[in-house]
């Protein structure tokens, strides 16, 4: 299977699917039946290529993620072969057009962060770096040489991405950043990059980082593509942030730039200002939205199976005290709520309609809710939610990161509070 055939792959796969198979949810002769894994029947909004990709991406994460990720997080290893691997299937910029890529619509992208997610939100993290940040980005706003140059080979995940916009003094504020590009003083033709990032993804592996500096003459944030193989040594730094307490299957480090020469054909170039980042920040939320509602599937899924098996008292399974099932019922009505929230935004954003104001609700409300949910499921599991073998501790170590990574939730609510009232709260 391979990138360019995704949507072929997909449109095969939908058209072999057996009816019964597709209308799971379908009238049987006593009536519906209800699917505690759907509980709202969101399927029945997916299109047929939408349900194919996402059992494409369900079988690679379930077959070949899953079994690794468990010694991953333990020796805090991110294999970038990942990255080649989703490559090969065409996970990586999926809804991006041409340049190899497989141009499917916004819903069956968020399908495919779903199924990265189920298994570990730092693949999807490394997963949403190169698709929606850089590769997003460069095809938003790259030119058209920028595209044709490195599109294709992140594609196919043998150059890889980061994105550089947080800084150790300035993260909610990356307005105050102060990253520089200044002309280079003895290069004609490039610019001299110099300041630091931190927390970035993907930063000590990345072949490619896209940069968000002030221009010194205009004062003005522009966007930069630093190619590592190019920048000479002692000019550009990548060291890796070791000791995470969560995303630990993904990597993250610094990017240092000393005065580092980056042709000006690597400047993006139109985009000026926030809007630059932001734009690009606004197709990853959207990525997150839907991708935390599949870490807290799992959850529910793993609480679930724990709370049938597991007995106390009596010999009675967990499963059935109310108390569990309560928790239980929560985390399933927030999965389905948060499921439509984000198929719903989906279709608007590929109709035009969508505003970055609803992507900040459904980002800022759906790592909320898998957060809170997760928490809670741990306690289903008891004094063995401590052991990782149980997957639960994983995933809210990890729902702490995505709801404070790309816009903290509070932030989120300051930018949802400026919409309704008008006025800005920031600062
Ligand atoms: C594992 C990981 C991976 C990351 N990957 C990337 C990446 O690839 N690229 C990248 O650029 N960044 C990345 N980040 C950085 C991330 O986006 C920032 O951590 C995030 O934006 C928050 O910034 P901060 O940590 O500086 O927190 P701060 O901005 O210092 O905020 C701290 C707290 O104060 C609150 N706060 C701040 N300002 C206000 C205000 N005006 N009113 C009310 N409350 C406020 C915030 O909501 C938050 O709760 C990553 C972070 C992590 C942990």
């Amino acid at each position: 299977m391979f990138r360019h055939s995704l949507r072929a792959v997909a449109r095969t796969a939908a058209s072999a699917r057996p009816i019964a198979a597709t209308r799971a949810f379908a009238s049987s002769a006593s009536g519906p039946t209800f699917n505690w894994e759907d509980p709202l029947g969101a399927k029945h909004l997916y299109t047929e290529e939408e349900l194919a990709i996402s059992e494409t991406a369900e079988r690679y994460c379930q077959e070949r993620m899953l079994p690794r990720v468990l010694q991953a997080y333990r020796d805090e290893h991110y294999d970038p072969k990942i990255l080649e691997e989703m490559g090969e299937l065409g996970l990586l910029g999926a809804n991006i057009e041409g340049y190899g890529c497989a141009g499917v619509s916004s819903i069956a992208n968020g399908l495919i962060t779903r199924a990265v997610e189920r298994v570990d939100s730092g693949y999807r993290s490394g997963m949403s770096v190169q698709s929606s940040l850089v590769m997003g980005g460069i095809n938003e706003f790259g030119s058209q040489e920028q595209k044709e140059r490195f599109l294709p080979e992140m594609a196919k995940g043998k150059l890889l991405g980061a994105f550089g916009l947080t800084e150790p003094n300035h993260g909610s504020d990356p307005g105050s950043m102060e990253c520089v590009a200044r002309p280079h003083p003895t290069k004609t033709g490039y610019f001299s990059l110099s300041g630091a990032k931190t927390w970035i993804t993907n930063s000590p592996i990345a072949d490619v980082l896209l940069v968000w500096a002030k221009l010194q003459e205009t004062g003005k944030i522009r966007g930069f593509l630093v190619e590592r193989k190019d920048c000479p040594p002692g000019t550009l730094e990548t060291p890796a942030i070791k000791d995470k307490n969560g995303l630990r299957a993904s990597i993250t480090g610094m990017i240092q730039l000393d005065d580092c020469p980056v042709p000006v054909a690597n400047m993006f170039p139109d985009i000026e200002g926030l809007r630059g980042p932001f734009g690009c920040l606004n197709n990853a939320r959207y990525g997150i939205a839907f991708g935390v509602m599949g870490a807290l599937e799992d959850c529910l899924d793993r609480a679930r199976t724990y709370s049938l098996e597991r007995k106390q008292f009596k010999g009675n399974p967990l499963a059935r005290y109310q108390l569990i099932q309560k928790k239980l019922a929560d985390a399933a009505t927030d999965i389905a709520y948060g499921t439509l929230a984000a198929v719903q935004v989906g279709r608007l954003k590929d109709e035009g309609k969508a505003t970055p104001e609803m992507i900040s609700m459904i980002k800022r409300q759906n790592c909320d809710a898998a957060l809170k949910n997760a928490r809670i499921l741990q306690e289903i599991f008891g004094g063995n939610a401590v052991s990782d073998e149980y997957g639960i501790g994983r995933h809210v170590a990890n729902l702490f990161v995505t709801q404070t990574y790309e816009g903290q939730s509070d932030i989120h609510s300051l930018i949802l509070g400026r919409a309704i009232t008008g006025v800005q709260a920031f600062v």
